[in-house]
């Protein structure tokens, strides 16, 4: 899954003009490299914002989303917007539908470790310099049929409740109080420390920072195209409110 994966990702970029930068290799059994794509690297951009995706190696949707982001995309519209893609953050765990890394790590939760190791500290060295605006992690909830988000702020920002508002066109809201044990309020997680690579970028100061969960339960295509629009969303934001 992941040689054609990658395949798929070079010809993608072959296509749009984009460079396929490998940033890392972990190896269990054979070696998987880690990539990174930048659109519209220029000088002084606007804003940086960073797409994370298939960090847990089943939630598939992230990856094929980045994917179709670099095949279709307008980005274009977003020439100010540096726009860093880490389309397949776990190849491991991705090439065999798991969540676990090389390591044998639940792979999300280890991002704030004093010392990082494998696939973590390849994807934090590829984006720690980077002075992003807003930090966006694609995960799946494989046993949900309905859309949240874990979105960190320091007051009420309008815009999780936007993307929200997309997500509500492809996919019920889980309104539930508690998810997974944690506090809830219409969709949203907020601020919940759990060590991730978004909670990681948020206390490092990246002032917008999530982590979207599309229901693993709604057909691949939908998922997909919902998360091409929310990056979209997600990139219309960043070019508002992104230094003048
Ligand atoms: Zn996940």
């Amino acid at each position: 899954m992941y040689d054609e994966f990658v395949a798929l990702l070079r010809k993608a970029c072959s296509k749009r003009k984009l460079r396929l930068r490998k940033i890392g290799t972990v190896h269990n059994k054979r070696d998987y490299h880690l990539y990174k794509i930048v659109i519209n690297s220029r000088k002084n951009p606007k804003a940086s914002v960073c797409f994370s995706a298939g960090i847990h190696g089943e939630e598939i949707a992230g990856p094929y989303a980045a994917l179709r982001f670099i095949e279709k995309f307008d980005f274009r519209k977003f020439k100010n917007i540096k726009i860093i893609i880490l389309p397949i953050a776990n190849p491991y765990g991705f090439d065999r539908t798991m969540r676990e890394t090389t390591k044998g790590l639940q792979s999300n939760g280890h991002f704030c470790n004093k010392r990082l190791n494998g696939e973590h500290k390849i994807l934090y060295n590829a984006i720690k310099d980077e002075r992003l605006l807003f930090f966006h992690a694609l995960h799946e909830d494989s046993d949900e049929h309905r859309f949240y988000i874990y979105n960190f702020e320091n007051g009420e920002e309008k815009i999780y409740n936007d993307i929200l508002a997309v997500a509500r066109k492809y996919f019920p809201l889980e309104m539930h109080k508690r998810i997974y044990g944690s506090k809830a309020e219409h969709g949203l997680i907020i601020n919940e420390h759990d060590s991730s690579f978004e909670d990681r970028m948020y206390r490092d100061g990246v002032p917008y920072s999530m982590c979207t969960e599309t229901p693993g339960i709604a057909p691949l295509e939908k998922r997909i195209r919902a998360y091409v629009e929310i990056m979209g969303l997600v990139l219309g934001f960043a070019a508002k409110v992104g230094k003048k």
